[in-house]
């Protein structure tokens, strides 16, 4: 009976079966006979906006469209999958972080965020020192030409969420397990967006935002080509906790020849571990008991085994002409990292990792942002903060949109927004990419390339900034 009344609703192409069966079982398959039937069905709702994914991207979009005045009139809508869990600052901190650059934190602070999370808990970067294993060169950056002499913040991405979600203004709805099985993606303006939920519900929008991750399902429904790649490797993240306490505003990431490892503080004698390395050594370094590991770790912070002599006389000798030709700049500071008591048990988790873009970013009434668009190595620290990027650009783009009277979802308006973060996103991947290969070898005539190259960068303090200010824009 049921399998006939949704056959019956997705070629009479009426409402009427799909609302009889709702919440039942038989409604998933009418469900599955709507997906063939056309958008000129009726969907149960209808919204201006709807938000697919909220991670921490698609609660900044909910956020930043919520306090735009322009859309205040819009009915927005975000669905996440997963179910909504009550949260309270813990005591422990968390695994996941990000460190936000001050470009996301003037965004937050415009949203009210910001100062949320400074009241939650946040460290502030200000500096950060990148050496390598395979030779003695480095680079450091320092905050001091910053407003507040901070290069970024450590933040829990909880900390991030639980903020951003804070000051989502209460016309935007928020619908928790409510995880989209399928887009009908219109081929032009023509048509809304039709989405259809897991419990059977449909839903049209003007504008469908993809920020369901780097596994996007709008994106595929979307059809857009995606290149992407594997690294063969996987990030292992912990929680640390410091020899002893210090005045814990240091990143420290060291290159070794199997990937980067970073030390990312949280607090005076606590820090967060981001070790990239082969999927082979990180299953065996997962599997350790926590003093091995802790073990394991202080010798890839500290173990200079692998430096080449010949590498090492021949830069002493480059470090010696840099000075003559800029003399102070080139002479290396060089700070010792802080060594490692233990690994808070419980605290380990690996994640695979690899770089992604979806070659177009819009298609008519569709707009991708975030890890759905694009996905990065960690060892820049950029995803999050490439992701609250696209969400300033796009709501930018929607309001001017809107202040011509183009309609929501209009393709050329979103071709702006794709416009400008492709091009800032591209560039971003391709140094992450390039920096990930440059250091993803022992061969000594490249140790000593890379070498030669850092110590000359690190000498010229106006690139650096040029570095900084990329990193942060
Ligand atoms: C080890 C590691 C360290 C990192 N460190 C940094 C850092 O220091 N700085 C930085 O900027 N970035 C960092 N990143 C990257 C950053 O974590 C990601 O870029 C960011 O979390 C992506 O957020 P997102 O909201 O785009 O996607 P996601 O976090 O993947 O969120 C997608 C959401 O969509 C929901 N969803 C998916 N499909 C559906 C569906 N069909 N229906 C409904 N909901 C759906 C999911 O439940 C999820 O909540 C790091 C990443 C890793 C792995």
């Amino acid at each position: 009976m049921s399998l006939r009344l949704g056959l019956a609703w997705a070629s009479r192409g009426t409402c009427v079966a799909l609302l009889a069966q709702r919440g039942t079982p038989a409604s998933v398959v009418g469900l599955k006979g709507a997906r063939l039937a056309s958008s000129s069905t009726c969907p149960d709702h209808h919204y201006d906006l709807v938000i697919s994914g909220g991670g921490l991207v698609g609660f900044a979009m909910a956020c930043s469209l919520g306090h735009s005045q322009r859309l205040s009139d819009r009915k927005i809508l975000l669905l996440e999958g997963a179910p909504n869990k009550p949260w309270q600052l813990p005591e422990l901190f968390s695994n996941r972080v990000c460190a936000l650059n001050a470009r996301t934190r003037t965004f937050f602070r415009k949203l009210g965020v910001w100062e949320h999370i400074e009241h939650l808990r946040a460290q502030p970067v200000r500096r950060m020192q990148v050496w390598e294993s395979c030779s003695e060169a480095m680079i450091t950056f320092d905050g001091q030409e910053q407003d507040d002499s901070t290069i970024a913040h450590i933040v829990e991405n909880d900390v991030t969420l639980h903020s951003i979600k804070r000051q989502i203004p209460e016309h935007v709805e928020v619908e928790y397990e409510a995880k989209v099985e399928s887009y009908q993606i219109p081929k032009d303006t023509a048509s809304k967006v039709v989405l259809t939920l897991a419990d059977g519900r449909t839903i049209s929008t003007d504008l469908l935002i993809g920020a369901d991750g780097a596994k996007s399902l709008v994106r595929r429904s979307m059809g857009v080509q995606y290149l992407g790649w594997e690294y063969d490797q996987m990030g292992i993240v912990a929680t640390l906790q410091l020899s002893e306490a210090v005045d814990n505003t240091v990143a420290w990431q060291r290159f070794l020849p199997t990937g980067p490892v970073a030390l990312l503080p949280l607090s005076d004698d606590h820090s967060s571990l981001v070790w990239s390395t082969t999927r082979e050594q990180a299953t065996q370094l997962l599997g350790l008991p926590d003093e091995d590991f802790t073990e394991a770790l202080n010798r890839a912070i500290w173990d200079d085994s692998e430096a080449d002599s010949g590498v090492k006389s021949i830069h002493e000798a480059w470090l010696r002409v840099l000075e003559t030709v800029v003399p102070g700049e080139s002479a290396e500071i060089r700070q010792l990292p802080p060594s490692i008591a233990q690994v808070l048990p419980g605290t380990r988790g690996g994640f695979p990792l690899g770089l992604g873009h979806a070659v177009h970013y819009v298609s008519p009434r569709v707009a991708l942002i975030g890890d759905a668009a694009h996905r990065v190595h960690p060892l820049a620290g950029q995803g999050v903060n490439l992701g609250f990027g696209d969400v300033a650009a796009l709501t930018r783009c929607l309001e001017n949109s809107v202040l011509l009277g183009a309609q929501l979802g209009d393709e050329q308006a979103l071709y702006q927004y794709e416009k400008e973060r492709q091009k800032y996103n591209v560039a971003t991947m391709a140094s992450i990419d390039g920096l990930y290969r440059l250091y993803n070898s022992a061969s000594p005539p490249l140790v000593l390339l890379r070498s030669l190259g850092l110590s000359a960068v690190n000498a010229m303090s106006p690139l650096k900034r040029q570095i900084i200010l990329h990193a942060e824009s």
